[in-house]
This record gives C-alpha cells, sequence and structure tokens, in this order.
C-alpha cells in the first residue's frame, strides 16, 4: 500500500493561512504529516511525505511515485472568525473519496471534539490531478481562537496526526 501525505503550502515559501498569534498553517501540517506517515510506517505501509509550493510538483510526485491514496492535510481560515471546525473534501460523491474523507472526518471529530463540518465537495488541484482516490482535510480553523489553541499544541497536533492514520486504517479495512 503507497500512501502520499502532504502538507500544505511551504515553510519559508508560502505560509498558507496564519493565526492571530502568528502561527502558520504551512509548519503544523508539516508536523502533522511527518506524523501522520510515521504511523502509517508502523503499520507497513510505503509512504510519501510531499510539502512543495507548485501544486503541479506535489500531484506529478504523487502519481509517479503510484500512490493507492491521496491525503492532503490545511488548515481553514475565514474573514469570520466565528467559524470553526473540521471538514474533509472530496473531488465527487459516491466514489473510492468520499468513503475516505468520510473515514478520516469521523475519526477527527470522534478524537478532538471539533465541529463536524461535514464531507464536502471541490474542484482542488490537488483532488483533481491525482491518479488515485484523494482527499483534502482542513484540521480546523486557524483563523479561530479556540481552534488556533488546538493547532498549537504538540499533544493535540500528534491526536490529528493519529486520527487522519486511523482514519486511513479503517478505509482500508472497508469501514463505512
Ligand atoms: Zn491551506
Amino acid at each position: 500500500m503507497k500512501i502520499t501525505i502532504n502538507g500544505g503550502h511551504c515553510p519559508g515559501l508560502d505560509s498558507g493561512a496564519v493565526g492571530a498569534t502568528g502561527l502558520q498553517e504551512a509548519v503544523v501540517v508539516k508536523g502533522v504529516m511527518q506524523r501522520v506517515a510515521g504511523y502509517l510506517r508502523d503499520i507497513g505501509a510505503v509512504v510519501l511525505e510531499v510539502q512543495k509550493n507548485e501544486l503541479y510538483q506535489i500531484t506529478d510526485t504523487s502519481n509517479r511515485f503510484g500512490a493507492d491514496l491521496f491525503v492532503s492535510i490545511h488548515c481553514n481560515a475565514a474573514v469570520n472568525r466565528a467559524a470553526q471546525g473540521t471538514e474533509t473534501y472530496c473531488y465527487s460523491l459516491g466514489g473510492q473519496g468520499e468513503k475516505l474523507a468520510g473515514c478520516i472526518q469521523r475519526q477527527i471529530v470522534n478524537s478532538l471534539g471539533t465541529v463536524d463540518r461535514g464531507v464536502k465537495t471541490a474542484g482542488f488541484y490537488v483532488l483533481k490531478n491525482t491518479d488515485c482516490p484523494a482527499v483534502l482535510v482542513e484540521l480546523a480553523f486557524i483563523s479561530n481562537p479556540e481552534d488556533e489553541v488546538l493547532l498549537a499544541d504538540a499533544g493535540k497536533r500528534d491526536e490529528f496526526a493519529r486520527a487522519i492514520a486511523r482514519g486511513i486504517t479503517d478505509y482500508l479495512a472497508g469501514v463505512s
């Protein structure tokens, strides 16, 4: 089983969204990516970690790797600072992407207690241009004070990573 884990944005080049305390999305998701990759390797998966500024480089690298699953990790942001919670995107409903998204979404909401914003569809580049079931997880809102506290906490980041890894194993086990 080959799995690509993509941390969104690129530290030093594109910080992604930035919280009120200065917490950078690119840094948060890099740490979560590395931990998810570690947990998946522990169960025998072959994992590609990729975090690059250019989206085509992410999808090209993943497709050449021959990934069976692709998971991109981001933090959400909104002008309305009250917006909070977790949402997971797939390219279209009714396929494997939706199943994988549902498994990851459920594990995160259940273990972190974040607001469940559900599984949604989006035509994001990395979902459209990958050759395998692909999802994009928005862990929580870095623009929301409560969510930012979660994202800033190393222990909580580890819980996010464990939840994503469990979501992937639920999907592989056919849990729906
Ligand atoms: Zn992002």
